[in-house]
């Protein structure tokens, strides 16, 4: 990622694709494209997301106002609303706004560089003496809550043989019957290219027990990396991640394929809507949260949730798209918008409030049934703390969790329209409708 350059302001109206605005969209899905593939940069296996943050906030840049990490290294981006431009320092009448400034604190560091000996009166310490009259102003707008994961299904290595090869299990879902034959990146004292081999069919079927020709287990498969034992050992350790190396590819005019898709469709969709935001009004304070350690239980969403203390939050994740294999009532068509989630997980007039929006503009968009466990983000944010008001939208992905995940790009750019014609219509009245009760 480094040294690369991107459009400050990304996919936002006047490039959109998705006949919102009339063009034809090559210009649009290109764009698009192109932001796919520098997400799909970022190496973010779960657990090992420390290189994430750069690589996001790279690809975010110019969309929002403040960033931060948090100890579970979730990336959270702050884009301030109306509401909270009127922060700043009050004198008199004036007041001075401080959007790039995140605590009282550091706004006095700030204060003290622009006027050196000047003083002001902390709300949380109002006795303490000023030399000028002022009053640090923080007004609370309503905070949204826009998750998608960084992190990624990927390797860890749990054994370097003398022959030269790394032994493995797997971090996140991996069926291992994806891996003979895959191209990853070892992520050692530098980033080493292998391949994950396998016994050749001519051999296997020599096998005497059915169980030693068919089996493919963790146990079977091995990573050569072609170079010797030693050096091996002194490049790579026990512990060490290991991802797929494998790229995007362009598959017909609206579709890519690649690995990790599933969450980077879905910080793709955030981003799309932030790009939209910087072009309307907005009340609300939306916390874009690239969230940490998703497939490996929630994690990092568990405390982003926290920290933040959203009022409303929506998860967006990918889906089984359908596919051969995959019965209709499993999955979500490609192409056909994203799926909106309904069922426990889901406030269902969040959801409601979603369905609505994407009648009213025709956004194409899916409904999808979520009858227990969403397995997303949506999950640990409901009920964190006193319980939020959660929804759940998703972007279809056929053939998750291997190194060639296939996505539609219209479903992302659907995705981040629908977020941010919601984010547009949040404020206190139809926040309080939303989340006053569960029906
Ligand atoms: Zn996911």
């Amino acid at each position: 990622m480094n040294g690369e350059v991107i459009a400050p302001h990304g996919l936002n109206g006047s490039d959109a694709f998705d006949g919102s605005n009339g063009a034809d969209g090559g210009a649009g899905r290109q764009l698009l494209r192109e932001q796919l593939n520098r997400l799909c940069l970022i190496s973010a296996v779960s657990g090992f997301e420390g290189e994430a943050t750069s690589g996001i906030l790279d690809c975010f840049k110019g969309l929002y106002d403040e960033s931060r990490t948090d100890t579970l290294g979730n990336c959270i981006m702050v884009k301030r609303g109306e509401i909270s431009k009127n922060r700043g320092l009050k004198t008199g009448q004036e007041t001075v706004a401080y959007r790039d400034v995140t605590s009282p604190s550091k706004f006095l560091e700030r204060l003290h560089a622009l006027l050196p000996g000047a003083g002001y009166r902390d709300v949380a310490s109002p006795t303490k003496p000023s030399p000028i009259k002022a009053s640090f102003v923080e007004p609370s707008p309503i905070k949204v809550m826009l998750a998608a994961h960084v992190d990624e299904v990927g390797l860890v290595v749990t054994r370097v043989e003398d022959g030269g090869f790394l032994r493995f299990t797997c971090t996140g879902k991996i069926d291992p019957r994806v891996l003979p034959g895959a191209e990853v990146l070892v992520l050692g004292k530098e980033k080493l290219p292998g391949v994950i081999g396998s016994v050749p069919p001519h051999l296997r079927e020599r096998r005497k027990s059915d169980e030693e020709r068919q089996a493919v287990g963790f146990d079977d498969l091995y990573v050569d990396t072609g170079l010797p034992g030693e050096r091996l050992k002194e490049m790579v350790r026990v512990g060490d991640p290991m991802r797929f190396a494998s790229t995007c590819v362009s598959l017909g005019e609206n579709r890519l394929a690649g690995r990790a898709l599933d969450d980077r469709v879905g910080l793709l969709a955030v981003r799309v809507c932030l790009g939209r935001l910087m072009k309307s009004r907005h009340e609300a304070d939306v916390f874009a949260v690239a969230t940490t350690g998703e497939e490996i239980g929630l994690k990092g969403a568990t405390v982003a949730a926290y920290g933040i203390h959203p009022d409303v939050a929506i998860a967006v994740d990918a889906t089984f798209g359908l596919e051969p294999g995959v019965a209709e009532h499993e999955g979500s068509k490609l192409g056909e918008g994203p799926a909106i989630g309904i069922g426990p997980n889901v406030h269902p007039r969040i959801a409601k409030t979603l369905l609505q929006i994407c009648n009213e503009l025709n956004i194409p968009h899916q409904v999808e049934v979520i009858p227990g466990p969403s397995g997303t983000d949506a999950w640990a944010v409901q009920i964190s703390r006193e319980g939020v008001p959660t929804a759940l939208v998703s972007i279809p992905v056929r053939s998750m969790h291997t190194p060639s995940e296939v996505v539609d790009l219209r479903d992302i750019e659907w995705a981040g329209r629908l977020l941010a014609e919601f984010v547009i219509r949040l404020d206190s009245d139809s926040l309080g409708k939303m989340s006053e009760a569960w029906l």
